[in-house]
C-alpha cells in the first residue's frame, strides 16, 4: 500500500537524514520505527506525507507518487494520511468536539464552516469515536482543560475521522507517562486493527514497540538496520 523506493533527505545543512531508504508497508499493517534520537524517524514520517520535501526518490501511495504532486494534489492525498503528533497539536481554545471536527474538514475548511453548520453525519461520527476513546463526556470541554493523555486521545480521533488509510504517527507518547503511554499505544494499535489501518508509528521507547506491534524497523544514520520481529531485537539495537 505504501512503498518507498531510495528515499533520501539532505537538509540544507549538509545533514544526511535519510539515505536512499526502502520500505513496503502493507495495508492494514502497524510497523513501528525505533532509532536513537537524530537517526531519521521524524524526518521519514515526515517525508512521506511531505511535511519535509525529500531530496530524491519515490513514495508510493497506492499507485500515486507523492513526490510528483502538485499543491492541490497533495492536499487530496493527504486526506488519506492522518496523521498524531507528540504535542498533540491541538487548538486549545477550541473545544474536543471542535478539535476533532478540525480533521474531518481540514484546518481552512474548518475555520470557514464556523460560520455555517457542521454536516450531522460529521457531528455524529464525532461523537461515535469521542464514545470509542472515553471522551464522550468532554465532547463540549475546551481542549487546555485536558490531561496529556486525553489531549492524545483528541489527537487520535482528529487523525480517525478523516478516514486516513494509513496514520503517520510521530513520537504519540514522548510527553506522557508510562501507564498513560501504554494506554495510548495500546489504543492506537487497537484502533488500526478494527478499522484495517495501516499506520507508522515513531516512537523511540523499545518496550512499547515490542509490547504493541509484529513488525520493527530500527532506523541508525539514516538507513534502515533492522526490519523484523520485535523479539529479535537486542537492548542495543
Ligand atoms: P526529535 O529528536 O525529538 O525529533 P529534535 O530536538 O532533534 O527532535 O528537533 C526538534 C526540531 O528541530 C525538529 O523540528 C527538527 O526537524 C528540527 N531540527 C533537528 N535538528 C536540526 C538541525 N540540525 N538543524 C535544524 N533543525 C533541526
Ligand atoms: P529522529 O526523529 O530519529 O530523532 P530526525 O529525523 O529528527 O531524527 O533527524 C535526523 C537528522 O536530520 C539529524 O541529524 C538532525 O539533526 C537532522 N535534521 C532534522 N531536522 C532538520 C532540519 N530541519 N534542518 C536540518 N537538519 C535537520
Amino acid at each position: 500500500m505504501l512503498k518507498l523506493q531510495k528515499l533520501t533527505k539532505t537538509y540544507k545543512t549538509g545533514d544526511q537524514a535519510l539515505k536512499a531508504v526502502d520500505l513496503d508497508v502493507p495495508s492494514g499493517q502497524v510497523l513501528a520505527l525505533i532509532g536513537p534520537s537524530g537517526a531519521g524517524k521524524s524526518t521519514l514520517i515526515r517525508c512521506i506525507n511531505r511535511l519535509v520535501e525529500p531530496t530524491s526518490g519515490s513514495v508510493m501511495l497506492g499507485d500515486v507518487d507523492l513526490t510528483k504532486l502538485g499543491a492541490a494534489a497533495l492536499r487530496r492525498e493527504r486526506r488519506r494520511m492522518g496523521m498524531i503528533f507528540q504535542e498533540y497539536a491541538l487548538v486549545e481554545r477550541l473545544t474536543v468536539m471542535e478539535n476533532v471536527l478540525s480533521g474531518r474538514l481540514g484546518y481552512v475548511g474548518f475555520w470557514r464552516s464556523l460560520t455555517r453548520r457542521y454536516p450531522q453525519s460529521d457531528v455524529d461520527e464525532a461523537f461515535r469515536l469521542l464514545d470509542r476513546v472515553g471522551l464522550v463526556h468532554m465532547a463540549d470541554k475546551r481542549a487546555d482543560e485536558l490531561s496529556g493523555g486525553q489531549r492524545q486521545r483528541v489527537g487520535i480521533c482528529r487523525a480517525l475521522i478523516q478516514n486516513p488509510a494509513l496514520l503517520l504517527v510521530d513520537e504519540p507518547t514522548a510527553s506522557l507517562d508510562p501507564k498513560t503511554s501504554r494506554q495510548i499505544m495500546r489504543l492506537i494499535c487497537e484502533l488500526c486493527a478494527e478499522r484495517g489501518l495501516a499506520a507508522i508509528i515513531n516512537i523511540h521507547d523499545v518496550a512499547l514497540a515490542q509490547m504493541f506491534v509484529q513488525r520493527v524497523i530500527g532506523l541508525r544514520f539514516g538507513e534502515i538496520v533492522y526490519d523484523g520481529s520485535p523479539n529479535g531485537l537486542t537492548p542495543d539495537k
